[in-house]
């Protein structure tokens, strides 16, 4: 075997693996890091979530994120996509939310600035390196690479953490995943220019535009630059026969609440597709390994969680091997309550998004009951209190009830123009 020895090896460098790289080089760990692409590169999922800026303090972050200039997001707005309704969540009004704001990023230079700092923090980060496959034993683990000049190396190292994206090394390896039946989306987008939007710096807001089954993203990412995109199901794009470009511009006619801000849009690139199918790993942990972010889970990016479900899940990865290393114990009890915290952080966000495609959940969430502090309650969910207290899940479980009664015995008022749900 050739190559060094490190506390841990992280496959990947999105904010899943920069922050888990970030958080283990603080602690005086040694990191090895390796990512596949040279940065920056692209990566869709832009709007990201007020509690992101607490690990952003943490990993010591923030300042060169203030000093990039990044867009401040200080609401989520949801519409229905015929216009008739909407209703924007400002994170400063919550009750239950410590953070007031968020921001809009490019993800090339966001992504990069994190690795950056990483690095900068004293992980060894390696772009152009791509990994293979991984093995563990008794003593460690093993993962083969392929370096910037496709030679293969082998490194090893006490731990393993995937954060290898959709990538999902390890899951897939391990033969792990298991993609939502109901959730098989394509999503299809682009950058514009021209939209109808406030001027910057009143453009503070994410806005979600609901239609029958599928639904717009529209983040502002600077004053010339609009992320707009379109999530459809797989089988109703395919079914249709248009090519990506057509759906797209087919439904933005469609929608007046995206149509009227988009008179004027121009394509400033090209228009691009990914799938988009939610899924998570039966298995979080392995033998001293740890899956963080999209390689533990992914769901539909309706509520902008994923930037955060990953660097939190990093930063608890990271917390849980610096004290593997320091009792000298690996895994065992410490990674099941990572595995199940992270479970119960995806399982948070998927509840929410297997109910944002039904009707109930929309009528109440455009017209929020102002009683209990729900609308607090909703803020909390859409800044990332995965873990918030009581006062928080009590009523979060009576915006539940809401939702069940509403099917029977509405609350708000029904809305009549989805038909599908
Ligand atoms: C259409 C769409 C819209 C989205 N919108 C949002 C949004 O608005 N807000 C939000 O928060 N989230 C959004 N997301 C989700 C978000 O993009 C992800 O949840 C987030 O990037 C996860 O971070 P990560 O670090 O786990 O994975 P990634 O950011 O994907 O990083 C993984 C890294 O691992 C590298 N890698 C993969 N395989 C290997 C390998 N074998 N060897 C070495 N390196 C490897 C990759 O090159 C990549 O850089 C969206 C996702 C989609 C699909």
């Amino acid at each position: 075997m050739n190559g060094s020895q490190y506390d841990a090896i992280v496959i990947g460098c999105g904010p899943g693996g920069s922050s888990v790289s970030t958080f283990l080089a603080q602690a005086g760990k040694r990191v090895l890091t390796l990512e596949k692409e040279v940065f920056p590169r692209f990566h869709i999922g832009e709007s990201l979530l007020p509690c992101n800026h607490t690990i952003f303090r943490e990993m010591g972050v923030l300042p060169k994120l203030h000093e990039a200039g990044f867009l401040r997001k200080l609401a989520a707005r949801f519409e229905l996509g015929d216009d008739s309704i909407g209703s924007s969540f400002l994170f400063g009004k919550g009750r239950f939310n410590r953070e007031p704001e968020a921001i809009h990023v490019e993800r090339s230079r966001f992504d990069h600035l994190l690795l950056q700092h990483a690095r900068g923090s004293g992980a060894d980060v390696r772009e152009g390196w791509s990994v293979r496959k991984f093995s563990s034993d008794a003593e460690g683990v093993s993962v083969e690479a392929n370096s910037p000049d496709n030679q293969v190396q082998s490194f090893r190292a006490s731990f393993l953490i995937d954060a290898s994206g959709r990538g999902n090394l390890t899951g897939n390896q391990e033969g792990l995943r298991i993609i939502h039946p109901r959730h098989k989306k394509l999503a299809i987008f682009g950058q514009f220019a021209d939209l109808d939007l406030p001027p910057v710096p009143n453009r503070t807001e994410t806005i979600i535009v609901r239609l029958e089954n599928k639904w717009f993203w529209l983040i502002p990412l600077s004053a010339e630059k609009t992320s707009v995109g379109l999530v459809i199901d797989k089988d109703e794009f395919t079914s249709a026969g248009t090519s990506p470009e057509e759906a797209f511009h087919y439904w933005v006619n469609n929608s007046a609440a995206v149509k009227k801000r988009m008179e004027n849009a121009r394509l400033l690139n090209t228009i691009q597709t990914t799938s988009d199918f939610s899924y998570y790993n039966r298995r979080l942990i392995g033998h001293r390994l740890l899956r963080v972010g999209d390689a533990a889970g992914f769901m539909d990016p309706i509520f902008s969680a994923g930037v955060f479900l990953a660097m939190w899940s990093g930063k608890l990865a990271a917390q849980t091997v610096v004290e593997a290393l320091s009792s000298g114990k690996v895994g065992g009890r410490r990674f099941r309550i990572y595995e199940k915290r992270v479970r119960h952080g995806l399982q948070f966000y998927w509840r929410v998004i297997e109910n944002y495609y039904t009707t109930p959940f929309m009528e109440l969430l455009v017209q929020p009951r102002d009683h209990y502090d729900l609308p607090s309650a909703v803020i909390a969910v859409l800044a990332g209190e995965v873990e918030g207290g009581w006062a928080l899940r009590w009523r979060l479980k009576y915006f539940w009830l809401l939702v069940r009664l509403q099917r029977f015995l509405p609350v708000v008022p029904h809305l009549s123009f989805l038909p599908n749900a």
